[in-house]
């Protein structure tokens, strides 16, 4: 067991806090294997303190000054930055087999079984399901798949312009070769589908293992009041009609993440590094506010690109409603 490990990566503060809150749920359901913690040369100090309390290895990625072969693929194309740093986790080969995990996932249960699993096996994406979705995938580290990787990278750039499009490329058997790659759709749940399949999500949803806060607006761009432990701006029986993973996620960072983050800012309020603002009362604003007025026009448009205001307006109580008086 100590050959196989949890693998995150966060480049920035922001999803620094995500990767804190996944490690917590990896921890709170007892997985016996290793976490690490990939982060970029940004993450601040603080942010790294509390990382290394809750992973077991928190490893500094930075591809500018790794060896040549990903240099120079971040020379020919420096729009994928971030996409370089994620395949870095083929690099970890004092492991075995490894899961990666994006910062923005949340585990509801314990997913040790995942392991039982071959290279490269990941759950179909809600947008277009003969592509896998990148944000959990089971993988063997390998600097000679990792080279390759690099060179498909640089050579073809990426059809999405992030790393889900390099993957795909490279691994491009995966929606026809062998079924036992494919990972059931609940570790990686993405809010998307519980819209896009409402009566699916219904009947299935609470097996969800993993939940994925796949999109522009992240948990950690909301705000959370950690007295009446309500998420800023969402209606109360949200909560009511499906599990509320948005609350969950903020649950978990207020009672297990922020005690940590104290620890390492004392008292002072948060704002630099991991909090903007002072968390006694309520978190912050969202970096990317919901448009509030928007013609039905606009939020077609919205729709089709894949930015539905989940939380909000499009939320799963407003499209339900919807639904509701259509039927009637
Ligand atoms: N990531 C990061 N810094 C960034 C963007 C992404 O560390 O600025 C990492 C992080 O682990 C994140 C993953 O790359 O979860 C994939 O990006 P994201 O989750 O934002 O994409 P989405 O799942 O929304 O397509
Ligand atoms: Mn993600």
């Amino acid at each position: 067991m100590a050959d196989q490990a949890f693998v995150t990566l966060a480049t920035t503060d922001s999803y620094a806090k995500g990767a804190m809150v996944l490690g917590m749920s990896l921890r709170n359901h007892n997985t016996s294997r290793k976490l690490v913690a990939m982060i970029g040369p940004h993450v601040s100090e603080p942010c790294r303190a509390v990382l290394h309390k809750i992973y077991d290895e928190v490893r500094l990625v930075d591809i500018l000054d790794s060896g040549d072969t990903a240099h120079l693929a971040m020379m020919k194309r420096p729009d994928l930055g971030v996409t370089f740093t994620k395949l870095h986790c083929w690099t970890l080969t004092q492991y075995s087999k490894c899961v990666f995990m994006d910062a923005d996932t949340l585990v509801l249960y314990n997913i040790d079984e995942l392991f039982e699993r071959e290279e490269f096996s990941a759950a179909p994406d809600p947008g277009w399901p003969d592509c896998f979705n990148s944000g959990v995938f089971v993988f063997r580290p390998s600097n000679e798949t990792y080279g390759k990787l690099l060179t498909t990278c640089s050579e073809d750039g990426s059809f999405d312009g992030g790393d889900q499009g390099v993957l795909n490329s490279f691994f491009s058997d995966w929606a026809t070769a062998d079924i036992s790659k494919h990972l059931p759709f609940i570790y990686n749940l993405s809010s998307i589908a519980i819209y896009t399949y409402l009566p699916a999500f219904k009947q299935y949803g609470h097996a969800a293992k993993v939940v994925h806060f796949l999109g522009k607006v992240k948990p950690w761009d909301y705000s959370y009041d950690t007295t009446c432990k309500t998420i800023k701006g969402q209606s109360q029986d949200a909560s009511d009609m499906h599990p509320n993973y948005l609350l969950k996620w903020w649950e978990l960072f207020s009672s297990s993440v922020l005690p940590l983050m104290k620890e390492e800012y004392g008292d002072q309020p948060f704002n630099s590094g991991c909090m903007e603002s002072p968390i006694h009362e309520v978190a912050k604003k969202p970096h990317h506010p919901p448009p509030t007025q928007m013609s039905s026009q606009e939020r077609k448009q919205k729709w089709e690109q894949g930015q539905a205001d989940y939380m909000g307006q499009d939320s799963f109580e407003n499209i339900e409603k919807k639904l509701d008086s259509f039927l009637k």
